[in-house]
């Protein structure tokens, strides 16, 4: 047996297989390492043989183990080795041993820390979105034990050789992320500060400074005037939806991207008006900017009053999933990283109800899903987003402060 830590939700979650209204197995491009592939030419069952013959090609440009092979797509970018009623031909004819590593372990994401297994869910499954988003006492973990042999790979290992902090930092994060005294808004931006903080130290300065700076901007939560003064942040509704330019241009200009993803991006462009030529960009803007606030007010905000859980569920999950603040080259990285998520969940969230005159939770849960989907499956979209908000300078604390705020 192995020591694993894991969110408590995880023993909630059952792939809920043919009754999935967008199988893993539809536009994701699912690599097979080389032991299945192995497995896959030795099958002797004719109907099952051929089709794995035909359907699982080598992938030589990669020419590594771990992605060895690859399944072929039909016309509609789904597996062809789904079957009518949306289950998997190979887990059902040949058995669970015989799936590849992708789909043994989806939607589960395994990480190691310290030398710990750790194990969560990715939210680009909607049932995984469904069991993460909708826990409204927010989300707990435990330690475990589960078979050394359990399969699946290892997507980060991180040493706590080089990052001697993480366990401090994720801790805070975590705490501060759930502390539901205040907006998530709020909560995103003493983040920010703390790690804005926390980058002026100098390395011999962190084992003393770190606790003391901790507590420090766990306090200034129930200091009254401090709450106040990031309140008075104003948002920039003009930076915010150039950012959502960038990712309509990025489409249009021929991002890979799934139809069901298109549709909720069609719905934005709708909802806040985004179409329209260079010519009169101003007045588009501004009547854009109308229909944000218009939606922001009647919809997103009364929804969020009661439901803002949801918001914090995707955020800690990204923390602990994503070996947060040490998953980008530096801390502030991966702030920046963590604030475009949120900020991209929100316009999408602004934009859809804007146009379904409405918001409810399974908009919520389908908008954060299409999303993940479009993120984790194909890394250029974020690669795009990232370049466009650097192109454009968006990449400083201040600028993160006006996205965060409303
Ligand atoms: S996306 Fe999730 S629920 Fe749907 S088939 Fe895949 S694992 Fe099962």
């Amino acid at each position: 047996m192995r020591p694993i830590l894991i969110p408590e939700y995880l023993s909630e979650f059952n792939c809920i297989g043919g009754a999935c209204e967008d199988t893993c197995c539809a536009g994701w491009n699912v690599t097979i390492d080389k032991k299945t592939y192995q497995a896959y030419r030795k099958v002797r069952q004719p109907e099952m043989a051929e089709k794995l013959q035909k359907y699982v090609k080598r992938d030589r440009k990669k020419n590594d183990e771990t992605n060895y092979a690859k399944f072929i797509l039909d016309e509609d970018k789904n597996c062809n080795m789904m079957l009518d009623d949306g289950l998997c031909s190979i887990h059902k004819e040949l058995g669970e041993e015989f799936l590849c590593n992708t789909c043994a372990i989806y939607p589960r994401n395994l990480t190691q820390v310290g030398g710990v297994t750790e194990k969560s869910l990715t939210l680009s499954c909607p049932e995984a979105a469904r069991v993460v988003l909708l826990r409204e006492e927010g989300l707990g973990f435990i330690e475990t034990e589960e078979p050394k042999n359990t399969s699946g790979l290892m997507n980060k290992v991180l040493g706590l050789e080089k990052y001697p902090y993480f366990w401090d930092l994720r801790i805070f994060t975590i705490q501060l992320m759930q502390n539901r005294q205040h907006s998530i808004e709020i909560r995103l931006i003493i983040l920010g500060l703390f790690i804005q903080k926390i980058e002026q130290l100098k390395p011999s300065e962190l084992e003393q400074e770190l606790p003391i700076t901790m507590q420090d901007y766990l306090n200034r939560l129930n200091n009254e005037e401090f709450i106040e003064s990031l309140k008075q942040i104003k948002g920039n509704l003009n930076f915010q939806l150039n950012l959502t330019r960038v990712l309509i241009n990025y489409r249009i200009s021929g991002g890979d991207i799934s139809d069901k993803y298109a549709k909720v991006l069609q719905s934005l462009i709708e909802g806040l008006d985004f179409e329209g030529n260079d010519d009169n960009e101003v007045q588009d803007m501004e009547e854009t900017i109308l229909k944000y606030q218009e939606s922001y007010q009647n919809f997103y905000e009364p929804f969020m009053k009661n439901k803002e859980y949801m918001l914090e569920n995707y955020i800690v999950n990204y923390v602990f999933k994503n070996l947060f603040p040490n998953d980008y080259n530096t801390l502030f990285e991966s702030y920046i990283m963590l604030v475009l998520h949120f900020n991209l969940i929100k316009l999408h969230l602004v934009g859809v109800a804007a146009k379904e005159r409405k918001l409810t939770q399974e908009m919520v849960i389908n908008c954060v899903q299409q999303l993940a989907k479009v993120i984790e499956h194909n890394p250029a979209y974020l690669q795009g987003v990232r370049e466009g908000m650097e192109d454009a300078g968006y990449t400083t604390m201040g600028h993160m402060f006006v996205m965060i705020s409303n």
